[in-house]
């Protein structure tokens, strides 16, 4: 199979136009990367490929996958906006300038501070989908990380690791993030990495073979009550992600009971909540254990049930029940809703699904039925109304709808170090002061914006850089609370006046 053939097979029923572009973008970028090669020794268009590849799996439709071809021509190869945008018009452009923009982010800083860098970065790159390519990006950076020159790969995973990652996380992607993670675990923390292989090897072999047994009654059992139709599979825990475990546990492996998980995908949500009571009606689960993820979703929207059961085999298990809509969501988030079409509501057929999949999963059991048309009504209403507007606006009102959630009201400011926080709009230096530290917004002498002195009522504009200064004598006034926006901010200077009136009290 040629590699277009392959790119496209991953593409749900591509029109013979979007074959045609696709077509084209691959041979386009070919031809602009011709002369480049990765630290690999690679033609550097394997790297556009792989990208184009990694976003068609995760179910973007053409437009992304065209853009994630094409997404290093304007920094690495030298073509201009204005033949991309011949070529390939607008919304492509916007995309791979997006890309580019985003690359040249520098994430350094404190440790403290992340969460603000996380934040910008969502907030720089103006749509979703430029983050998702660089996501499909990234993937391929750390898959060929170990090409790259020792002195840049620390720099690299960590970055991956502290800022990308979370970020897939906290987009729903599942897939990217346990991807992103144990990619970049051996390079970060190496020791850790040998070590925690070390306990791994052990497990294995025996713990799969428990779980097949454990598979077989259960389907048996759920049968039995009238729930068939079910898809089964076991998943196995990411070496990062047990990596933190283990260190929540001190190292004790016994004390971790979803290293393996045995994963039942049920018709519908009345099933999910039956096979729990049909479970739990023969196998004793464990007090503290059952956790009802579909009636309390956790924030980024992952739902599920888990329980923990004792075998018969003297052993405990890990079961996680859920729709296939909410596995879907649970691995692709964020991506998955942009691959809604508007011809085929029912969203990608099975077959194509299962593909993208199937790397991820170790299926246990096959059953022949296209899951996802069982789902119709369990697909959320606002979902639905997207897949039914055309293509544009719906990713375009999704991205505004979701941007406004998470930054209308926040502006990002920068330290003289390069480190930014980030606050409400309407902040102050004060309220700057205090996000970096307590003492420092209790000994405020000074503020300077851009280098120039300004008052401490000043209003800040997102992408200050802004210098405290502080002298020990210093100290917050009643008219600092006036002035303060941020509740932290508040919070301290309402303390520190309290313990001043004390003082003050007690000398009289
Ligand atoms: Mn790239």
């Amino acid at each position: 199979m040629s590699r277009v053939k392959e790119l496209l097979s991953f593409i749900d029923s591509p029109t013979k136009e979007e074959i045609k572009e696709i077509t084209k973008a691959y041979n386009f970028a070919q031809k602009a990367h011709a002369q480049q090669l990765r630290y690999s020794g690679e033609p550097y268009f394997n790297h556009s490929y792989e990208t184009g590849k990694n976003l068609a799996m995760l179910g973007m439709g053409p437009t992304v996958v065209i853009a994630g071809l094409l997404h290093d021509i304007i920094e690495d190869a030298n073509i201009t906006e204005d033949e991309i945008k011949n070529e390939f018009g607008e919304e492509i452009l916007f995309l791979i300038e997006g890309v580019t923009k985003l690359g040249k982010i520098r994430f350094r800083g404190l440790k403290r501070h992340v969460e603000s860098l996380r934040k910008l970065f969502i907030a720089s790159s103006q749509d979703l989908r430029v983050i998702i390519i660089k996501l499909a990006d990234r993937i391929h950076n750390m898959e060929t990380l170990h090409y790259v020159p020792k002195e840049k790969q620390l720099r690299i995973a960590t970055e991956t690791l502290e800022i990308f990652a979370p970020l897939a996380y906290r987009l729903g992607m599942g897939i990217l993030n346990r991807k992103l993670e144990d990619l970049s675990f051996p390079f970060v923390y190496p020791k850790e990495y040998e070590k925690v292989q070390e306990i791994i090897k052990e497990k294995n072999n025996e713990d799969v073979e428990l779980l097949k047994k454990v598979n077989r009654t259960i389907i048996k059992r759920l049968a039995k009550e009238g729930i068939t139709n079910i898809e089964t599979s076991y998943r196995k825990k990411g070496m990062y992600s047990l990596y933190r475990k283990l260190e929540r546990k001190n190292w004790d492996v016994n004390k971790i009971y979803d290293i393996f998980a045995l994963r039942i995908i049920v018709p519908t949500v009345n099933d999910c909540y039956k096979a729990l009571g049909i479970i739990h009606g023969f196998r004793r689960p464990m007090p503290g254990r059952i956790k009802d993820y579909i009636a309390f979703s956790k924030p980024n929207g992952y739902q599920s049930i888990h329980t923990t059961i004792f075998t018969r085999f003297g052993n405990v298990v890990e079961i996680q029940l859920r729709t296939a809509a909410m596995h879907k969501k649970a691995e692709y988030g964020i991506a998955s809703h942009f691959s809604y079409k508007t011809k085929n509501k029912n969203n990608v057929s099975y077959n194509v699904w299962l593909k993208r999949l199937l790397p991820n999963i170790h299926k246990l059991n096959e059953s022949e039925k296209d899951k996802t048309k069982n789902n119709e009504t369990e697909i959320p209403i606002w979902i639905k109304k997207l897949a039914e507007s055309p293509n544009n606006i719906q990713s375009k009102e999704f991205i505004k709808e979701l941007k406004k959630d998470f930054f209308e009201h926040r502006i990002f400011i920068f330290t003289p170090n390069g480190d930014v926080i980030d606050l409400p709009t309407g902040s102050s230096p004060i309220d700057f002061a205090y996000a970096i530290h307590s003492d420092i917004g209790n000994h405020i002498s000074g503020t300077k914006v851009h280098g120039k002195l300004v008052s401490l009522d000043t209003e800040l504009k997102n992408g200050d850089i802004v210098d405290i200064q502080t002298k020990k004598e210093s100290a917050p006034t009643k008219k600092w609370l006036d002035i303060a926006k941020t509740t932290d901010a508040k919070r301290h200077i309402k303390a520190t006046l309290k313990r001043r009136r004390e003082k003050e009290n007690k000398n009289n």
